[in-house]
C-alpha cells in the first residue's frame, strides 16, 4: 500500500478541509505524482497563495512557501530563477490563480517558465465565504450573487493555451487515475504546465444550489456526467458538447524555457560565451 506519510508533515494533521472537499483528493494525487517522479524531496519547492487550497503546502514534507493572495506565481518565479535546479510547483484556487493572480497567471504562461501550476477549480471563493469567482458557473448562487450569477465563466484551459502555456491539461477530482497521470505529465514537461482540476466545495457553493445538489456526492456526479475525454469530444457535435467540459492533455508543445534564457543572458553578460 502506498505510504503517504513519507510525504506528509504528519504532525500537521488533521487538515483543516471540510468533509467532502475535493482538496484532499488532489493532495493525494499530487503526492502519488511526486513519488512517481523519484525527485528528492529536498529539490521540490511547493508554493501557494491564499485560500483553502493554499493550505496544502503546509501538509507536505518538502520546501514550502505560503505567500500572499494571488502572488504564488510571482514568488515561484523568483525561486525558479534563483535556484533553477529546483522542481517548482504552485497550488492555487480559482480565485487565487485567475482573479487576484490573473495577471501573474497569463504572464507566467507567456514566459514559459518551468513551473507546474495546479489550479483547484471549485468555482467559488471557499475560504472567504462563497463569493463568486471567474469560474463560478453562470446561474449558480453565491454570497455575492444571491439571485444567480449572471457572468459567463472562464475557459481556464483555453486562456492558458492562448497566453502561451506549453502544457495544458484538465481533469477532475472524480477521475482520479487520470488526474494522477496529468499531474505527473505536467511535472515531466519542460516549460510552464497548467493542470486545471474541476472539483467541488459543498460548504460554500454546493449547498446554495438547493435544486441542483443535495450533497457533495451530487457535485461529484456533476463532474462525472459533464466531463468528456478529449478523444470522445472529437466525435461529438458542438451542440452535444454544450454544458460539458473536455478533459485530458489538451495542449503540449515545446518552446524555449524562461529560466534557461535568463541564465543564458547572465552568462553572455559575464562574457562567458566569448
Ligand atoms: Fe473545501 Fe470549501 Fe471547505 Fe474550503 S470551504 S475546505 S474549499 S469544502
Ligand atoms: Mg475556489
Amino acid at each position: 500500500m502506498f505510504d503517504y506519510s513519507a510525504y506528509l508533515r504528519n504532525e500537521k494533521l488533521p487538515h483543516i478541509w471540510c468533509p467532502g472537499c475535493g482538496h484532499g483528493i488532489i493532495l493525494k494525487s499530487l503526492i502519488r505524482a511526486i513519488a512517481k517522479t523519484g525527485w528528492d524531496k529536498d529539490d521540490i519547492v511547493l508554493v501557494s497563495g491564499i485560500g483553502c487550497a493554499s493550505r496544502l503546502p503546509g501538509y507536505v514534507d518538502c520546501n514550502t512557501l505560503h505567500t500572499a493572495h494571488g502572488r504564488a506565481l510571482a514568488f515561484a518565479t523568483g525561486v525558479k530563477l534563483a535556484k533553477p535546479k529546483f522542481h517548482v510547483i504552485v497550488v492555487s484556487g480559482d480565485g487565487d490563480a485567475l482573479a487576484i493572480g490573473g495577471n501573474h497567471f497569463i504572464h507566467a504562461c507567456r514566459r514559459n517558465i518551468d513551473i507546474s501550476l495546479i489550479i483547484f477549480n471549485n468555482g467559488i471563493y471557499g475560504m472567504t465565504g462563497g463569493q463568486y469567482s471567474p469560474t463560478t458557473p453562470q446561474g449558480d448562487k453565491a454570497a455575492t450573487a444571491p439571485h444567480g450569477h449572471i457572468e459567463p465563466d472562464f475557459d481556464v484551459a483555453a486562456l492558458a493555451k492562448g497566453a502561451g502555456a506549453t502544457f495544458v491539461a484538465r481533469g477532475t477530482s472524480y477521475h482520479v487515475p487520470q488526474l494522477d497521470d496529468y499531474i505527473y505529465q505536467a511535472f515531466m514537461h519542460k516549460g510552464f504546465s497548467v493542470v486545471e482540476v474541476v472539483e467541488a466545495c459543498y460548504t460554500t457553493h454546493g449547498r446554495k444550489q438547493k435544486t441542483k445538489y443535495k450533497s457533495n456526492l451530487d457535485m461529484m456526479k456533476w463532474q462525472k456526467d459533464r466531463a468528456v475525454p478529449l478523444a470522445k469530444s472529437r466525435e461529438m457535435k458542438p451542440e452535444e458538447l454544450a454544458g460539458k467540459f473536455v478533459t485530458g492533455i489538451l495542449h503540449e508543445v515545446e518552446r524555449p524555457e524562461y529560466a534557461d534564457r535568463y541564465a543564458g543572458l547572465v552568462t553572455s553578460l559575464k562574457g562567458g560565451d566569448k
